[in-house]
């Protein structure tokens, strides 16, 4: 049996030689486990992290070592109950021809409901996270305009027809190919699609959303970011799922450096601003008052006195001169 191991950490781009195909013998099953022949499995962006040695939601990949993911097969052995020889299964352990899988991490694939290579998409992890994303972290909801990138890929062309199925006003997507986008109208339904590399995202998605968009599925990161922000609408939501314009970066991007890690945290970043709030105004001045008065809130203010500070005061509160509110107090 051959698998795959990884046997350098690639720098920037990976190069073939970072990868090594290597003969292993193919063991036979202990007790609760299943040898499965694999038919099909899954290459994702999320591996490119796994390459480097860094801590992240999934470990890294250890050198020298058969690389694993996604992956879907038949029983050729089992010695674990309710998996027989000539079962379809999916489990964790790709990039090899034969797998010794603990059944508990094997989940039954019937080849009646899809092609056993659906189960690594369009009814498999990709699939999920495209539903999941929009549904649930998106919280999209009908009448919303979607902009998805990556939109030919896996996730986003899913994203994108999930959206017009439940009801979107208006789907736009965008690739890196004409002929992707010519798929992403013809085929997939899109209201209108762009090559990204065909000018700035930013001016393309304008022309293509011209009233903007409510949601933002980003699997690319960088300028497609940026350009979704300007064109997101108020109270639009962004599901940040993927960046995979960084992942070979050898440069970190222009700050927040780190903004990727709003993914592996699974962080929630939403803006706001007080004006939206007024129905929280008498809980808040009964609730504070109380403290204020018992003590239990302290405060302080920097007072400038006279009008004719006002603007000194202005300047010393952005120098940082203030401790506290800065306040003008006018002469009596
Ligand atoms: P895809 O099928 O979309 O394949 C990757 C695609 O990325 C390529 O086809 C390419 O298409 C595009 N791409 C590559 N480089 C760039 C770039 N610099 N700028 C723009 N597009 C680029 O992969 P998946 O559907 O599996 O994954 C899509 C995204 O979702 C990835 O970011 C991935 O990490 C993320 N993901 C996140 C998950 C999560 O749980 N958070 C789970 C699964 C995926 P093109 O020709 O258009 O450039």
């Amino acid at each position: 049996s051959r698998e795959w191991h990884l046997v350098a950490r690639p720098q920037g781009w990976p190069k073939p030689e970072d990868f090594a195909l290597r003969e292993a013998q193919v063991p036979a099953p202990g007790e609760g486990q299943i040898l499965v022949r694999n038919r099909y499995f899954s290459v994702d962006p999320y591996m490119r992290g796994r390459m480097n040695d860094v801590k992240s939601y999934v470990p890294p990949f250890q050198l020298d070592r058969p690389m694993d993911g996604g992956a879907v097969g038949e029983v050729v052995a089992s010695r674990a109950e309710g998996f027989a020889v000539g079962d379809h299964v999916l489990h964790g352990l790709g990039w090899r021809e034969y797998a010794l899988v603990d059944a508990r991490h094997a989940t039954k694939a019937d080849p009646g409901l899809a092609p056993l290579s659906g189960y690594l998409g369009v009814l498999g992890m990709t699939g999920m996270t495209a539903y999941a994303g929009l549904l649930e972290v998106a919280s999209f909801k009908e009448g919303d305009a979607v902009f998805v990138s990556g939109a030919a890929g896996a996730v986003g062309s899913q994203v994108g027809q999930i959206a017009k199925l439940k009801g979107a006003s208006r789907v736009v997507g965008s690739a890196g190919s004409d002929e992707k986008v010519k798929l992403l109208v013809e085929e997939y339904g899109f209201d209108a699609a762009f090559n990204y590399k065909n000018g700035p995202v930013a001016e393309q998605l304008k022309a293509a959303a011209p009233d903007g968009i409510d949601v933002y599925f980003d699997n690319v990161g960088g300028e497609h970011l940026e350009a979704a922000i300007s064109s997101l609408n108020v109270h639009g939501r962004i599901a940040v799922c993927g960046m995979i314009s960084q992942y070979n970066a050898t440069e970190p991007p222009a700050a927040p450096r780190n903004l990727a890690l709003v993914i592996g945290k699974r962080l929630r970043m939403q803006g706001m601003l007080v004006s939206d709030h007024s129905a929280l105004h008498p809980k808040f001045v009964e609730e504070v008052s109380g403290w204020v008065r018992s003590g239990e809130l302290q405060y302080r203010e920097t007072v400038v006195q006279g009008i004719d500070n006002a603007a000194d005061a202005f300047l010393g509160m952005l120098r940082g001169e203030n401790i506290g509110k800065m306040i003008v107090g006018l002469d009596a």
